[in-house]
């Protein structure tokens, strides 16, 4: 059986109140942060533990945090990325829903460790139900003095709000999420100057997920060492897998990083195989902004190893740098999905997402859009296979923020490894039009 540090106590009943929480040892590392360790002691804990950051980039926590600029008299903050928009991915949801004081929890101890003193969680508006929740555990651990003023004695304060979100997927990327917590529009800014030194109202800000934020508690209470010895190599800890598609047992898993992909989606403990007894066509690791791996390379290598859920592991699809591990959105795409429909959705959800700052994305969506839609619809040249092509080069690497990248990936690896299926659909314009792949809400 997995180890379990998250969602260990997730089946108890009451879990959400701070009275059972507490039971099941929770604010323990608040005592621990609080009375025994100075700031910069939480800080190298975090660096030990190689925790890496879980909304997707992967950037190791440790390292962000020792970034952030201290200027004399200049307020700091920690602001907790809870906008959760990525196709595919709801672990954060289900984290808040479930144990909403392991994020409260991790919050104070991670506003000590930076010395912030007024901290927010930015809650996607559709969560409306977590919004509640978090308030509530919120309001409860400021009734029980872990909040608020001189918490436990020890001359630290602070405040922790909630901000509902606008409801745009661009609101999820940092400097959107800032400017949209500003009261503006959330168009994404220049990097850099990073958060950590031109953050929230220009002071220096830490920008952390939900999840890396939560897992800062067992980080505290059992040492940053012995966090690090769960996991492999430069993938340590546990994460919080959210699957879907078509998979017989869909739903969020904590895994330790290292988990062999073939036992995460076949094995009874996790996914238990592909629904219906088909077989899988094609899988995404990290909601819609990674490639899509065909089914001999979802649980291989490029090189035959087999493929496991690290950061590294799930990044050797051979063109795309950085990490497909992504937010842990895994997708099952069983046979009968078409890819070529399946790309269409998501370029069309790019496009209607774009903020239009930058005109390789403004652009370069759209027409991706309409080329796919022409392709899927049996109207589609054969030429435009390679129009599609060019027009994700041109997006990749060209843009603000990464929006751009996350809806060229999915194009290019669809071509790259399903150029047949877009052949099919151009060569039988009639099927092409008819065939029902399975995909009900077009
Ligand atoms: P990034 O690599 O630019 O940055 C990662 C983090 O490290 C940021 O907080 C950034 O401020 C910090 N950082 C990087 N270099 C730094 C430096 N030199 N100094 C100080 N801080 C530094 O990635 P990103 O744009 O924050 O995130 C992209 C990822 O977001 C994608 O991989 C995607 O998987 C993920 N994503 C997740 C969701 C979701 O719902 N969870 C939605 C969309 C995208
Ligand atoms: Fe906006 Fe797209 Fe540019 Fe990001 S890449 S800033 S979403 S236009």
């Amino acid at each position: 059986m997995a180890r379990k540090l998250l969602l260990t106590h997730i089946d108890v009943p009451g879990i959400e109140t701070l009275e059972v929480y507490r039971k099941q040892g929770g604010y323990r590392a608040v005592e621990k942060a609080l009375k025994t360790m100075s700031p910069d002691d939480v800080v190298e804990e975090v660096k030990k533990s190689g925790l890496r950051g879980r909304g997707g980039a992967g950037f190791p926590t440790g390292m962000k945090w020792s970034f952030l600029a201290k200027p004399e008299g200049v307020p700091r903050y920690l602001v907790c990325n809870g906008d959760e928009s990525e196709p595919g991915t709801f672990k954060d949801r289900f984290l808040m829903t479930k144990i909403p004081h392991a994020l409260v929890e991790g919050m104070i101890v991670s506003s000590y460790a930076l010395g912030a003193n007024t901290a927010y969680i930015y809650i996607r508006g559709e969560m409306m139900p977590q919004i509640r929740i978090v308030e509530r555990a919120i309001a409860e651990a400021k009734a029980a003095g872990y909040l608020g003023k001189n918490i436990l004695g020890s001359g630290y304060d602070l405040e922790v709000y909630v901000q509902p979100g606008g409801g745009a997927y661009i609101c999820g990327e940092e400097t959107a999420l800032l400017e949209s917590l500003e009261g503006k529009r959330g168009n994404p800014r220049i990097k850099p100057p990073f958060p950590a030194v031109a953050g929230l109202y220009g002071c220096p800000t830490v920008v952390n997920n939900v999840e890396s934020i939560a897992a800062t508690v067992p980080i505290v209470n059992d040492g940053g060492e012995e966090y690090a010895k769960i996991g492999i190599e430069r993938s340590t800890g546990t994460k919080l897998i959210s699957a879907s598609g078509n998979l017989v047992r869909p739903g969020v898993y904590e895994i330790e990083l290292g988990l062999p992909v073939e036992e995460f989606i076949y094995s009874d403990e996790y996914c238990g195989g592909i629904a219906n007894g088909k077989r899988l066509k094609a899988m995404v690791a990290g909601g819609s902004s990674v490639p899509i791996l065909p089914n001999n390379l979802a649980t291989k290598t490029a090189k035959g190893e087999a493929r496991l859920m690290t950061y590294e592991s799930l990044a050797d699809g051979g063109f795309v740098t950085g990490t497909a591990m992504g937010s842990g959105g895994f997708i099952a795409f069983d046979e009968d999905q078409c890819i070529v429909r399946n790309t269409l959705n998501f370029t069309r959800f790019y496009h209607h997402e774009s903020c239009g700052q930058c005109s390789p994305c403004r652009e370069g969506t759209g027409w991706m859009e309409k080329v796919l839609h022409k392709i899927e619809y049996g109207h589609g040249d054969i030429a435009d296979i390679d129009l599609l092509w060019d027009i994700q080069r041109k997006i990749d690497g060209n843009t603000i923020c990464p929006l751009g990248d996350a809806s060229a990936w999915p194009v290019a690896s669809a071509i790259r490894h399903f150029r047949d299926e877009f052949e099919w659909h151009i060569l039988n314009p009639q099927e092409s039009q008819t065939r029902n792949f399975g995909l009900a809400h077009y």
